[in-house]
């Protein structure tokens, strides 16, 4: 039976590295930096005749004030949702710099790692499987932008599917990634009322004083035991040395590891009391990205890690890092979400971001093997444990 399993799963050496290439060099030669309208559909449409071509129905192009994601159903019952973005950080321009390029086994060009790369090996993949009737493909037009015109539909379809498998660059060397945490700034301001220190003090209204009297209450608003950081780190306050000051404001670092913190520190922000009730007290920012919590992953892991033994990658890691991306959504609604199952490579974002071109058959392989596993079992329930943040 155990053979029977080998022989059947698509091992790395049954996928094309020339043509992952051609394919990549296509992409990674349109560039598709968010917010550029234009050039973004003009990717969408690339990917959509490259589906077209590979796994033999074109996906659909849902509009978006950001430009189209891209959106392939095999057809069957959805069980397996494999989730990207096919925006790019990397503002016009930088192909004339960094053009695509492959040389000494290291592809280089905008969004190469991050994640075209990560696309090229999703589609071989899928065109590789003999039932591709229960996977979903969904490349969006906004992740480096916070997601906001894909959130609703990207948890729609997690929520669909019932188990997702983010396309996002791995971590060292080739790590998945099976915890992130939520990240966000809080701004406080504090507006008193400006006078002369020395003539009439008594007159003003300090939001300097303010501030040194909320800041006990909002360090305390940590919880270092579920790993929630609440940090200020940057503050400004007043006009000059004998002027009482008006306007304070003080920037906070937050950090959270689990869904449930998140609307409790945004709750205790919003009752922060003051000594001063004369003091005006407004808050902007927020936590943007829930956290993904290890538990999302809890299947997904050690499955992915029986497909890589099958297909001969031997041990691979499951890592907690500090970034989000549209997995944090798909884990906060309960979806069981494994990510970092893109390219290998490094220097995302940056000039130096390369992809380690040997490892694309393998990673492809890896994820046809998961597609292939979940396709033949039941549909993932949600996870009971994980309540959605909204
Ligand atoms: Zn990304």
């Amino acid at each position: 039976m155990i053979h029977a399993t080998i022989a059947s799963m698509n091992s790395p050496d049954k996928f094309s590295l020339d043509e992952m290439l051609k394919d990549l060099g296509t992409l990674v030669s349109m560039e598709s930096p968010s917010r550029d309208i234009a050039r973004v559909t003009a990717h969408a449409e690339a990917l959509s005749a490259m589906m077209q071509r590979m796994l033999g129905t074109a996906p659909a192009l849902v509009d978006s004030p950001v430009g189209p994601h891209v959106h392939w159903q095999g057809g069957g019952e959805p069980k397996v949702l494999i989730l990207g973005h096919h925006d790019t950080v990397h503002p016009v321009g930088t192909l004339v710099d960094i053009p695509f390029s492959v040389e000494g086994g290291i592809a280089r060009g905008p969004g190469v790692f991050d994640m075209k790369a990560g696309i090229v090996q999703a589609l071989h993949a899928v065109a590789a499987l003999d039932d591709s009737s229960h996977i979903e493909i969904l490349l969006t037009a906004d992740e480096e932008i916070g997601s906001k015109e894909s959130r609703a539909l990207l948890e729609e379809r997690a929520l669909a599917c019932g188990s997702v498998l983010v396309l996002e660059p791995s971590a060292d060397g080739g790590a998945l990634k099976i915890g992130r945490k939520g990240t966000g700034t809080i701004i406080v301001h504090l507006e008193g009322r400006a006078s002369h220190a020395g003539l009439e003090p008594e007159k003003g209204i300090n939001s300097l004083v303010e501030l040194a009297s909320l800041i006990p209450q909002i360090v305390a608003i940590a919880n270092p035991a579920l790993g929630t950081t609440v940090s200020p780190t940057m503050a400004s306050s007043g006009t000059a040395d004998n002027v009482i000051p008006a306007m304070t404001t003080c920037a906070v670092d937050i950090r959270v590891a689990i869904p449930e913190e998140k609307p409790r520190v945004e709750a205790e922000f919003a009752a922060l009391t003051l000594a001063n009730p004369e003091v005006k007290l407004s808050l902007t920012g927020g936590i943007g990205r829930p956290p993904m919590h290890e538990s999302a992953a809890a299947e997904l892991m050690p499955l992915a890690q029986s497909v890589a033994t099958k297909i001969g990658l031997g041990s691979i890691d499951g890592i907690v890092v500090g970034g989000g991306s549209d997995g944090n959504f798909t884990a906060a609604v309960g979806v069981q979400t494994l990510d970092g199952l893109g390219a290998v490579g490094g220097g995302a974002h940056g000039a130096d971001e390369h992809v380690i071109v040997s490892t694309m058959p393998a990673r492809a392989a890896l994820l046809a093997g998961l597609c292939q596993e979940l396709s033949s079992m039941a549909k993932r329930p949600p996870l009971g444990n994980v309540p959605a943040p909204r």
